[in-house]
């Protein structure tokens, strides 16, 4: 069902969207030591599953617009043993695959979207998703959807997928449902059910049936949750435009878009961080670039928008079921913080 609600062949359940992302990488029999090129802004797993795999992440710097990729840089980045692309949709904003996804085909990369923060949206007449060879879903609590925890893998190529999901259980090469009901038959005299070989090292990274009960459900409200997104995202757009220190993080395009955050861009991120926790807002940052920290500084070369623009942002409250009342008080306190200074600046200009 995920499949054809994405547009593609096949599609993996997985326990998180980590795991997808590492069986992504795992699809291919890459050499070890061979980079990774991954934006310096995202979560950690999109990092972490390249090492997971033996491999090395190479940081492309992001834009600082639109917090995705930054396609000069990424340009410039690429070495001859760079082997995969992992683009993420940061926030749920699109990276801008028309561009990308030429140019990594001519170098013969895997390219992997890492759709964690987005579900179902459609990026120049096309899902998400449906750009590059696999894409990575994330059904945690916090995500567009949720089965608790969990992650899809989406592709075309059958290979890969049986692969997948020999590696997604055990390593095994018969898939122990097709197996069991293969032997049901009253005609049929198949008493090979029990019989399978474990022919990968595999991992124990299957979605379970109760988290894929909880998916259905999930997977039939998803374009009201996505519509209610964007309908709370106009309200904070436009209750915020008059405000000259706080601007949207992200160039919001809210047709048939799937947003997962609502961030602004501030100088002063730390006095409004602080200013909305007084309002009893709650705020988050997205990210600090990844080779800021320990496991990854040695990988930071040459990440200039990265270091500086993550400084300027923060995350608001933002989930479909955010009340008009919250999201007008939270629009208030926004215009409260930005009229304080202004009125700072005017004083500070006499
Ligand atoms: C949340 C997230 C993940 C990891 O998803 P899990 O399902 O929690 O493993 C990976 N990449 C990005 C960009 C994310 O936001």
């Amino acid at each position: 069902r995920f499949a054809k609600f994405i547009g593609c062949k096949y599609a993996v359940a997985v326990n998180s969207c980590t795991a997808a992302l590492h069986l992504s990488i795992l699809s291919n029999n890459f050499k070890k030591g061979k980079k990774v090129l991954v934006p310096a802004i995202t979560f950690s797993a999109t990092a972490a599953s390249v090492l997971y795999s033996g491999l090395e992440p190479k940081f492309v710097d992001v834009n600082p617009n639109n917090l995705t990729l930054d396609f000069e840089d990424l340009k410039k980045k690429y070495s001859k043993d760079c082997v995969a692309l992992i683009c993420v949709h940061m926030g749920g904003h699109p990276c801008e695959m028309e561009k990308i996804l030429p140019w990594a085909k001519k170098k013969k990369l895997l390219v992997i979207e890492d759709c964690a923060e987005t579900c179902g949206a459609i990026y120049k007449g096309r899902k998400l998703g449906t750009w590059s060879d696999i894409s990575c879903f994330s059904f945690e609590e916090k995500k567009i959807m949720t089965t608790g925890d969990g992650g899809m893998i989406c592709l075309n190529n059958k290979n890969k997928f049986n692969k997948i999901k020999s590696l997604s259980f055990h390593g095994w090469n018969k898939d122990p449902w097709q197996r069991h009901q293969k032997s049901f038959g009253k005609k049929n005299y198949y008493t090979d059910h029990w019989n399978y070989e474990i022919v990968n090292l595999g991992y124990k990274y299957n979605m379970n049936d109760l988290m894929a009960a909880i998916g259905i459900a999930q997977l039939k409200k998803i374009n009201i949750l996505n519509k209610k997104r964007s309908n709370i995202l106009k309200k904070y757009l436009s209750g915020i435009k008059n405000c000259k220190y706080i601007k949207p993080a992200y160039p919001y395009t809210l047709k048939n878009s799937s947003y997962w955050l609502f961030s602004v861009k501030t100088k002063y991120r730390d006095e409004l961080i602080n200013f909305m926790k007084l309002k009893n807002i709650s705020t988050a940052v997205h990210f600090v670039p990844l080779p800021l920290n320990k496991i990854y500084k040695k990988y930071n070369k040459n990440l200039k928008n990265a270091m500086k623009v993550w400084k300027k942002i923060v995350s608001l409250p933002f989930f479909p079921d955010l009340e008009n009342k919250k999201i007008n008080y939270i629009i208030n306190c926004l215009n409260q913080f930005d009229k304080k200074i202004n009125n700072f600046k005017n004083y500070e200009n006499i």
